[in-house]
């Protein structure tokens, strides 16, 4: 079998997809993007492509190798996506080949369900407590929220408030039972994360996400002595390598993203790396339908997965939801919160290929929001 044609299509809301096509008819399917880099990914994916025609897509390590080592030059967001997209869809190419999933072809199965988590309030958050009442009478165990919006540099009293208020709120109305996660956004210095934590630690949140930006990760230590809060990171971060010094540093939850880690075969690196720290997996997904399936397919096959992020509803997706790309969509059919295991082969899924190609070329040139502090000057969004 030979790889023969390797396509991308940019569609609505923000997401980019590969098609891998083979001589013997199987195609496979994989999403490559860092969200508002879109057209710079898919660039980085047709010169991959170059090296990828005429090859057996079955010699997926050895690909993933050449992707990733090949030019000399190496790693950082736009070549690990591109490269991530790429593996995903070859193994999506293997498992149709061998008439399996891939979670079948990383060990098979660890669990029959896999528990999900839905996103509430937004990227200035407000109004949780509906956001949230809604989310638990979709039958969700868990929910994620942003901790604030642009946040001061040094916390003020009333910063502080807002954040534990918020807290306290998504508390109260999930009960002792459920969880609820925080993302920091990296728009906490190290300070603040310090002086916030201790105070969000009688709520018990389920983690707290990128309280410190990856290039502190050297702070991140110092973060987690802070409180008995779990912190969770792992987004922007691309790599075993980089994943190292943050997992040596204390976190409790690792979140690769399949989309930008590398794909399948570098997080389920990641996920063993970090099972040596005694660390949980929770993947990264805020994207569409095949990043979601390629994250289940870990899931279902790693002993220390935590649980799964979800885009249904998320913030970002205006005028597409995951939904629309896929025939079946039971696949993605949420029972109390928990997504039954996929049996379709390669990612379980079945991309429909007309919608994405009627799709291709209208999505919107998306770019996150950039934000000012007071003063005009730069502010992380
Ligand atoms: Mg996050």
């Amino acid at each position: 079998m030979k790889i023969t044609r390797v396509e991308t299509f940019a569609v609505p809301p923000r997401w980019l997809f590969c098609r891998i096509e083979t001589d013997e008819g199987v195609v496979g399917w994989g999403e490559p993007v860092v969200e508002g880099r879109a057209a710079t990914v898919r660039t980085a994916v047709h010169e991959l492509a170059e090296y990828l025609i005429g090859q057996d897509p079955m010699r997926i390590e050895d690909h993933w190798q050449m992707m990733t080592k090949g030019s000399f030059y190496r790693g950082g967001p736009v070549l690990s996506s591109a490269v991530a997209g790429l593996d995903q869809a070859l193994w999506d190419i293997a498992g149709k080949t061998l008439g399996v999933p891939v979670h079948v072809l990383l060990g098979g199965p660890v669990r029959e369900r896999v528990r999900a988590y839905s996103w509430v309030g937004g990227d200035d958050p407000a109004e949780i407590a509906d956001a949230v009442s809604a989310q638990v009478e979709a039958g969700f165990t868990a929910v994620k929220m942003n901790a604030c919006g642009r946040m001061n540099r040094l916390a003020t009293a009333a910063d502080i408030a807002a954040v534990v208020e918020r807290a306290a709120t998504a508390r109260e109305v999930l009960g002792p039972d459920r969880d609820f996660a925080m993302d920091f956004h990296g728009r906490f210095t190290a300070a603040n994360a310090r002086r916030v934590l201790p105070h969000l630690a009688p709520l018990s949140p389920l983690f707290v996400e990128e309280p410190v930006l990856p290039e502190y990760t050297h702070r991140l230590g110092d973060t987690v002595a802070a409180s008995s809060v779990p912190i969770a990171t792992g987004e922007r971060l691309y790599s075993r390598t980089e994943a190292l010094p943050a997992l040596q540093a204390g976190i409790a939850v690792l979140q690769p993203d399949l989309s930008h880690a590398g794909g399948i075969s570098e997080v389920r690196r990641m996920a063993s790396l970090a099972e040596t720290f005694d660390v949980l997996l929770a993947p990264h997904c805020p994207l569409g339908p095949i990043s979601l399936a390629a994250s289940l397919q870990v899931a279902f096959s790693t002993p220390n997965f935590l649980i799964q992020e979800q885009s249904i509803g998320i913030h970002y997706n205006e005028g597409a939801e995951m939904l629309d790309y896929v025939v079946d969509r039971e696949v993605f059919r949420f029972e109390e919160g928990h997504i039954r295991r996929p049996l379709g082969a390669g990612l379980g899924i079945e991309v429909d290929e007309k919608a994405v190609r009627e799709a291709d070329g209208i999505a919107p040139d998306w770019h996150n929001p950039t934000w000012q502090h007071a003063d005009g000057s730069f502010a992380e969004w």
